[in-house]
C-alpha cells in the first residue's frame, strides 16, 4: 500500500525538497494533496508532475488564478482556498501522513487537525509547536498520531536518542543543538545593525524561505529549535545547550550520563531530514551526496557570542516562563522579522521589538487551539504597536 501524502506548504522550500524525495519513490508514495499560498506557477507546474486531487491555496485570488490555469490544462486537480481547506485536508480519511512545511503559527491550525486525526505528521513548521506547546502534544497523544521531526537538529536528536523514550530523562544528560552561526557570525559587530534583507536572507550552507533565513542571522531560529527540542524529547531548559559549528555536518548531539555523545553527520541537505521522515522507521535514498571524509577539511565549534545573538537567551527564559509566553515571543518574531523584510525596522530592532512584546504582553495558560490563536493576535497586535513606534 502506497502512502498517502498532503504536503502543507509544497510551494516552499521545505515543500519542493519533500517532492525530490518523493518523486524518487513511486512506489512508496502517492500525493493526495498540495497547499500554497500565493506562488500559483510553481503550484500549476506541482499539479502537472504530481497530478494531487486537491491542491489549496490559501489566498482565494491566488486560488481562482490557479483554478482557471488548471482548467486551461484540463488537468483533473480540484482546486480550494483558504485556511479552513487546508485544515480539512489535515484531518482528511484520504491522507495518511502529513508533511507540516507552512512557514509561521499559520501552520498551527492544520498541525492540530492532522494530530487529532491520528496522522504521521511530518513537522516542519517548529513554530507551530513553539505556539501550541502541550496543546499540541495533548493533541498527538490523545489522537493517536506519529509526530515525526524534520528539523534537522531534532532529526538528528531523534536519530542519536534510544528507541524507549520512557527511560530517555536517566540516560541521557543533554541535548546540544548545532547551529551554523548564519551568515553573520563573523560580521563586524558595529555593521550588525546596518545589515540589509538581502544579506540576512545569504545563509551560508542553505536555501532556505526569507523568514527562516532572517531567523538564522539572528540566531531566533536556534532559540525556536530549543523551545522545539524542550516540547519534542521532554527536556527541561538547562539540559539543552547550543554550539556552533559553521560546517553543518552534525546535525545535531545527544550526551549520554556515561559522558558518551551520540552524533548524527551528513552533508547540510534538507532532503536527509525529510527522507527520514518519510521512510521511517525504514530508510530510503535522498537524492543527497554522500559525505567525503577525505575532502573534509575540519569540524569546528564554538560558544555563540549573546552581544552578537542576544536573542537565543530568550528560548531558556520563555521555557521558564508562565505557559504561553512562547506563543508571545513567536508572534513577536514573526511580526519583527516581516517589518524588517519590509525594512520598516533595522535588524537590531527585532530582538528590541521580541523584548518588548514579551514585556507588554501577559500570557494566560492557553487550553485550545482557539485561546492560542486569542494569545497569538493579542501579541501581534502589541507587536505592531512596537514596530510602529520603531519604524524609519
Ligand atoms: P517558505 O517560505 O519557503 O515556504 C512556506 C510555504 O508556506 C509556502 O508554500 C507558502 O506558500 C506557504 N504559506 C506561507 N504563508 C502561508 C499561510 N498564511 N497559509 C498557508 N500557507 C502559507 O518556508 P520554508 O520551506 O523555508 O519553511 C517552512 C517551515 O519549515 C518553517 O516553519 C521553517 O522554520 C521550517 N524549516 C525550514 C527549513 C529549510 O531548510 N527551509 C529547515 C528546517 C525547518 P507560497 O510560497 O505559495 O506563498
Ligand atoms: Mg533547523
Amino acid at each position: 500500500m502506497k502512502q498517502r501524502l498532503a504536503i502543507l506548504g509544497s510551494t516552499g522550500s521545505i515543500g519542493v525538497n519533500t517532492l525530490d524525495v518523493v518523486a524518487r519513490h513511486a512506489d512508496r508514495f502517492e500525493v493526495v494533496a498540495l497547499t500554497g499560498a500565493t506562488q500559483v506557477d510553481a503550484m500549476l507546474a506541482q499539479c502537472e508532475r504530481f497530478c494531487p486531487r486537491i491542491a489549496v491555496m490559501a489566498s482565494a485570488p491566488h486560488a481562482q488564478q490557479l483554478a482557471e490555469k488548471i482548467k486551461q490544462k484540463r488537468l483533473l486537480t480540484q482546486v480550494e482556498s483558504g485556511a479552513s481547506a487546508i485544515e480539512s485536508i489535515a484531518g482528511s480519511t484520504d491522507v495518511d501522513a502529513v508533511m507540516a512545511a507552512i512557514v509561521g503559527a499559520a501552520g498551527l491550525a492544520p498541525c492540530l487537525a492532522a494530530a487529532r486525526a491520528g496522522k504521521r505528521l511530518l513537522l516542519a513548521n517548529k513554530e507551530a509547536l513553539v505556539v501550541g506547546g502541550e496543546v499540541f502534544l495533548r493533541a498527538v497523544r490523545e489522537g493517536g498520531a506519529t509526530l515525526l521531526p524534520i528539523d534537522s537538529e531534532h532529526s538528528a536528536i531523534f536519530q542519536s536518542l534510544p528507541e524507549d523514550a520512557a527511560t530517555w530523562g536517566e540516560r541521557v544528560d543533554k541535548i546540544l543543538l548545532t547551529s551554523s552561526g548564519g551568515p553573520f557570525r563573523t560580521r563586524d559587530l558595529a555593521t550588525l545593525r546596518d545589515a540589509t534583507p538581502e544579506q540576512a536572507c545569504a545563509h551560508p550552507n542553505f536555501a532556505m524561505g526569507r523568514k527562516i533565513s532572517v531567523d538564522s542571522a539572528t540566531m531566533m531560529n536556534k532559540a525556536l529549535e530549543v523551545i522545539e527540542a524542550g516540547y519534542l524529547f521532554g527536556m527541561p531548559p538547562e539540559r539543552i545547550e547550543v554550539v556552533i559549528h559553521p560546517q553543518q555536518i552534525i546535525h545535531s548531539m545527544v550526551q549520554f550520563r556515561d559522558a558518551s555523545v551520540m552524533a548524527q553527520l551528513g552533508t547540510p541537505d534538507m532532503r536527509v531530514p525529510i527522507a527520514y521522515g518519510l521512510s521511517w522507521p525504514e530508510r530510503i535514498e535522498s537524492g543527497t551526496p554522500r559525505l567525503d571524509f577525505n575532502t573534509l577539511a575540519a569540524m569546528t565549534f564554538e560558544v555563540p557570542d549573546p552581544q552578537r545573538f542576544p536573542g537565543l537567551q530568550l528560548a531558556w527564559d520563555a521555557l521558564r516562563a508562565p505557559p504561553g509566553t512562547c506563543a508571545v515571543l513567536n508572534a513577536a518574531n514573526e511580526v519583527a522579522v516581516a517589518a524588517f523584510l519590509e525594512r520598516a525596522i533595522r535588524f537590531d530592532q527585532i530582538h528590541a521589538v521580541n523584548l518588548m512584546t514579551l514585556e507588554c504582553v501577559q500570557p494566560h495558560a492557553p487550553d485550545g487551539l482557539e485561546a492560542l490563536l486569542h494569545l497569538d493576535a493579542r501579541a501581534r497586535a502589541a507587536a505592531r504597536e512596537v514596530v510602529h513606534g520603531l519604524a524609519l
